[in-house]
């Protein structure tokens, strides 16, 4: 039953994934500082900052930046995000073009200035440079972003660039080939460093690899992946495996830890300095190569959850609101989109959706009890 903020609350996940959390895990202080934090507002407050047009939740958090999927399907399975056998919503229920567009002109009025296209693999989708067009145009949005595998940008770069995206997050998990493909579950690497060299060519200035850290797949990776970010000047950045791997195999043994990348960092390069940190809502926390040469940034999103500072929400490929990737339920713009809904009824849509936000995902707790019902590929990392 749909409840009348538009809110569907959704089912739990395995029992498999509520493995209690180790001592490191469980002492998070961003998450701790959270609950009690002065910044908590009074209901009334927050719902008269969201009837002044922001999008503030009940914390004060401010939300800025919106993640659109695009598809639920992929080229590849990486196993720490997609399930080998994988039921992809039909068509006819994804967000055409069109709906997307209107959804971020809607967000955008809100004060949403920050647009990431995701998937599944955004690049699996027809057209997606016409929707890269569409969004860059749209009013007060003036960083647009993507976030691909990289299997297909060697064919598609040039006309991303040329539609007048921004920027480019590349998934990069692993350089040798044998370990990419026992992650992926598909050949490719090749064609992701072809990708990335090819995005370079096609005038990408801002590119980012992103790696997730596995325990037991990720620790020969490590100083290979630093020396390709290194020789290639392009950022790397390590992310801490999260309970969203469709398999439901997560538990905290899985996970590689950003201070364990660092260490193994600093063992190979020297010791790494923390950079200046100009943009609090952003997840990684970066640092410098003693030489001067690179930086590498670590999301470290299970030990040290940045929920404090989240600015995001996110729409998913079917037209979904959500406003944590561990939400639990969310919220039908779909519906609205699709019954000649004015753009005032969406706009409340969104601000229940914020209203409705927790302070924190909790992964780092040991109540940690109710993963999402989706992974990340139906979510949109
Ligand atoms: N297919 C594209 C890609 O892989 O870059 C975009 C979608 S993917 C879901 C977005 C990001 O989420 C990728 O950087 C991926 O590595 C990350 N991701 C997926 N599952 C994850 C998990 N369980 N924990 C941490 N990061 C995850
Ligand atoms: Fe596909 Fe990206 Fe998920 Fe890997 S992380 S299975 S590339 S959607």
């Amino acid at each position: 039953m749909v409840h009348p903020s538009g809110f569907t609350p959704a089912c739990r996940r395995p029992e498999s994934s509520r493995d209690s959390l180790p001592s490191p895990f469980r002492t998070c202080e961003p998450f701790a500082r959270m609950d009690s934090s002065p910044t908590n507002l009074p209901a009334n407050q927050a719902t008269a900052d969201a009837r002044k047009g922001r999008l503030v939740d009940r914390f004060g958090r401010v939300h800025t930046s919106l993640r659109v999927s695009v598809t639920d399907r992929c080229n590849i399975r990486c196993s720490y995000c997609m399930p080998l056998q994988v039921r992809f919503r039909p068509r006819d229920e994804i967000l055409r073009f069109e709906e997307i567009e209107r959804f971020v002109q809607i967000a955008a009025s809100l004060g949403v200035n920050h647009v990431r296209i995701t998937g599944g693999e955004p690049l699996v989708r027809k057209d997606v440079p016409l929707l890269v067009r569409k969004l860059s145009s749209v009013p007060g949005i003036v960083d647009l972003a993507l976030t691909t595998n990289g299997i297909l940008l060697t064919q598609q770069a040039a006309a991303l660039q040329e539609a007048g995206l921004h920027r480019l997050n590349i998934s990069l998990d692993a350089i040798s080939e044998e370990n990419f493909r026992r992650i992926a579950r598909r050949d490719g690497v090749r064609r992701v460093l072809d990708g990335i060299l090819a995005a370079r060519r096609a005038g990408f200035q801002r590119i980012r690899l992103n790696a997730v850290a596995m325990r037991g797949i990720t620790e020969p990776e490590i100083v290979p992946l630093a020396h390709f970010a290194r020789e290639h000047a392009i950022e790397l950045r390590f992310i801490e495996f999260m309970p969203l791997d469709g398999d439901g195999h997560w538990n905290d043994r899985r996970v590689l830890s950003g201070d364990e990348i660092l260490e193994a960092l600093s063992a190979e390069f020297g010791p790494l300095t923390p950079a200046a940190r100009p943009d609090p809502s952003q997840p990684a926390v970066d640092f410098d190569f003693a030489d001067g040469l690179g930086r590498v940034g670590l999301i470290r999103s299970v030990t040290a959850p940045f929920c404090g500072d989240c600015d995001r929400l996110r729409l998913t490929a079917e037209g979904k609101v959500r406003n944590c990737l561990f939400a639990t339920g969310d919220f039908d713009a779909r519906s609205l989109l699709r019954s000649g809904a004015g753009d005032g009824e969406i706009a409340e849509l969104i601000r229940n959706c914020i209203l409705a936000k927790k302070a924190g995902h909790g992964a780092d707790s040991p109540e940690f009890l109710e993963r999402p019902d989706r992974s990340m590929y139906e979510i949109g990392g």
